[in-house]
């Protein structure tokens, strides 16, 4: 059952002038997988049966003791326009969570996870990281991400501190930065990175051609394990 807790904005990080990370901290500790996510209301009342206008948001940190929460949002239109005025540090939000079905496997404890995120779509990814690391399972990790440019990586600091080096793969699509590809990520990159299709789990989050162009290449090698977390 889900939870609906106030919480209070620790801080803010901007990934330039239209992505923001932040840290909340909920007045209730509730437990969720790594990978959830939440609903996210502006509008504070006493009594919430009729939940009011929100948006969803993955939960982008893994679940910890002191209960903080990490999101990173992107300003696309009037809501997440309202929550970049209105969400500075010390000010509040109500959530909901937490929901969805884009987890970790459950019962395979050594499987190679592939993750394949785009733009925003590496959120749940650095929730998975998270987890991963507190079970000490990081090198099961390979993750694929792509950014628009230096300014927009959200994240990858997070990821540089968890997932091995050759297992992290950058690709910069409109800036060149050294040694790293300034190019999409492309299906080759996937395949030829010597996973076995049916063992490994492979989640892809990002936009629908991006889900879709990756879903349609896994499927094409009868890939067991597929997820997806498409907006
Ligand atoms: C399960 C789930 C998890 C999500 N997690 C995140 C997350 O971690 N971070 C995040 O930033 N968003 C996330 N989203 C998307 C988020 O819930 C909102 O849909 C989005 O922020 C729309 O905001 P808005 O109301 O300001 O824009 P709207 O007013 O609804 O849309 C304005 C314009 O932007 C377009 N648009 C809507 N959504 C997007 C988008 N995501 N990217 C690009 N263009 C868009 C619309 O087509 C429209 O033209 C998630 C969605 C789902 C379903």
């Amino acid at each position: 059952m889900a939870t609906i807790s106030k919480a209070t904005v620790l801080s803010v990080e901007e990934h330039g002038p239209e992505i923001r990370e932040y840290n909340l901290q909920p007045e209730k500790n509730y437990y969720f997988e790594a990978g959830s996510f939440l609903l996210l209301t502006l509008e504070q009342k006493d009594d919430y049966t009729r939940w009011p206008d929100s948006r969803n948001f993955s939960i982008a940190s893994a679940y910890s003791e002191n209960g903080t929460i990490r999101l990173i949002i992107r300003k696309v239109g009037a809501y997440t326009e309202k929550i970049f005025q209105e969400l500075i540090p010390g000010a509040s939000c109500v959530l909901k969570y937490a929901f969805g079905d884009f987890l970790l496997p459950f019962f395979d404890k050594s499987g190679d996870i592939c993750c394949i995120a785009g733009g925003t779509g590496i959120a749940p990814i650095l929730s998975f990281a998270e987890q991963l690391h507190k079970q000490g399972q990081q090198n099961r990790l390979q993750v694929f991400y792509s950014f628009k440019n230096k300014e927009e990586q959200p994240g990858l600091d997070i990821l540089k501190a968890i997932v091995p080096e050759p297992n992290l793969h950058q690709f910069c699509t409109r800036e060149e930065i050294q040694g790293i590809p300034n190019r999409r990520i492309v299906w080759t990159d996937i395949a030829n990175s010597g996973f076995d299709f049916q063992t490994a789990h492979f989640y892809i989050c990002g936009g629908e051609e991006f889900t879709k162009y990756f879903v349609g290449n896994l499927k094409s090698v009868q890939a067991e394990n597929v997820y997806t977390d498409e907006w």
